[in-house]
């Protein structure tokens, strides 16, 4: 995956398109990533009695449901941009290199 936990992404589709927020998760078998703020659903939660344990309270529940990798762009620090992402070898190390200004996207 070009998309890794902790980077800035851009969403370029859906109703969050043009935000810009950190990669909080990765779903690497489904190609999804939980993006900050990003497509955010609403769960309505019951009150639940679960044997001993404690109660779960009951109401909605907000939470980022993973959108599709295909659906977010990284934002290079370089160009403060959101870009296509390449692959350069730097010794035995796989890369990521912006394609606009060819800088190491990785820190
Ligand atoms: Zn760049």
């Amino acid at each position: 995956m070009k998309i890794r936990k902790g980077d800035t992404v851009e969403v370029i589709a859906g109703n969050d398109a043009g935000r810009r927020a950190e990669v909080l998760r990765l779903v690497p078998g489904r190609r999804r990533v939980v993006v900050e703020g990003a497509n955010v659903r609403k769960k309505h939660q019951k009150q639940q009695q679960t044997g001993g344990q404690r109660p779960l309270s009951a109401g909605i529940i907000e939470f980022e449901a993973p959108i599709h990798v295909s659906n977010v762009m990284l934002v290079c620090p370089k160009c403060d941009a959101s870009v296509r992402i390449g692959w350069r070898w730097a010794g035995d190390e796989k890369r990521r290199v912006c394609k606009k200004c060819g800088e190491s996207v990785d820190s």
